[in-house]
């Protein structure tokens, strides 16, 4: 005879995952002045792994593996003039082709409150950045996207409470009955603006407002299932080799 099993548990044991990093702290050309000390960016490692533990994912950082490069003018990034080194030779000593993240600790980005983002060669933290940015830089180099509940006149404000359709991979129904789906999103960790909220990694995508890549050029903001969940997620992710001269 056989019994209906009316409610099954499906358990999924992901492997743990360690992603390398070259960790490089700017500081003046004469060598002072480092945007950061070693303890510190130890310490953003450290707390950015305590979110990345949801998805079994580890970041890694020892004191010998950062290095100091002195270059005055990386300390302030400036995205617009792009004084950063897209084009050098040798960044230190991660051989080329090897999988590593190039992650550096500046000073600022852009003379802005922006303290942190990602691009295709390397990642860059403002010193007053904490371990929820490095974590969330992280996701987007394994190919998560930035989710928002309005962007440039693109809102879900009238989304309502939280629903199954909203986040099939991660419902449960255990949620404050009367939660807003617009502040469930500032719970998650691709949130696209820092919040006291933020740090949830879910299983997979999740209804919201971003923007499409497309060739590596963004789209103006939709209304989607976004990117922003282990489903999505590499947790071995690595930078392209810089461009040499
Ligand atoms: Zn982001």
């Amino acid at each position: 005879m056989k019994q209906k099993c009316l409610h099954s548990l499906v358990i999924a044991m992901l492997m743990c995952n360690t992603a390398f990093s070259g960790v490089y702290i700017v500081c003046d050309d004469d060598g002072g002045n480092p945007a950061v000390t070693k303890e510190h960016a130890i310490a953003v490692f450290t707390e950015a792994n305590r979110y990345l533990r949801q998805v079994a994912a580890t970041l890694d950082i020892t004191a010998d593996s950062i290095q100091y490069t002195n270059r005055t003018a990386w300390k302030v990034v400036n995205t617009t003039t792009n004084n950063f080194p897209l084009r050098i030779r040798n960044m230190g000593r991660v051989p080329k082709g090897d999988s590593h993240l190039r992650i550096f600790f500046v000073d600022s980005i852009n003379n802005s409150n922006r303290i942190g983002f990602n691009c295709d060669y390397f990642m860059v933290i403002a010193k007053n950045a904490t371990g929820v940015v490095l974590a969330h830089e992280f996701c987007h180099a394994g190919g998560l996207r930035d989710i928002y509940a309005q962007r440039d006149g693109v809102s879900i404000a009238d989304a309502g409470v939280v629903k199954e359709e909203y986040m099939p991979k991660d419902w449960s129904g255990y949620y404050p009955s009367g939660l807003l789906h617009t502040n469930l999103i500032t719970r998650l960790l691709m949130y696209g603006y820092l919040h006291p909220d933020m740090g949830d990694i879910p299983g997979g995508r999740v209804y919201g407002v971003y923007r499409p890549r497309v060739n590596g050029r963004l789209l103006p903001p939709v209304k989607d299932m976004v990117p922003v969940g282990l489903q999505d997620l590499n947790r071995q992710p690595k930078h392209l080799d810089f461009i040499l001269f």
